[in-house]
């Protein structure tokens, strides 16, 4: 079954959607790509923010305990 092998063209999993793909890099297309950017960018932010909540709510403890 060497034959059989040798014909499966060399591929790979979109990273986005988990297409199998020829060609390279993670994505499937451009498309994929740029969904994938924003995603992470929106949890990027996502994670700012609670962050930002967490320092904010953190600050106004100790200033009502120093108060
Ligand atoms: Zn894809």
């Amino acid at each position: 079954m060497a034959e059989y092998t040798e014909k499966i063209p060399q591929h790979r999993h979109c990273v986005s959607c988990g297409k199998a793909f020829v060609g390279e890099g993670k994505f499937c297309s451009e498309e994929c790509q740029r969904t994938s950017g924003d995603e992470v960018k929106s949890k990027l932010r996502k994670y700012l923010i609670l962050e930002v909540i967490l320092v904010g709510v953190v600050v106004v403890a100790l200033w009502l305990g120093w108060k």
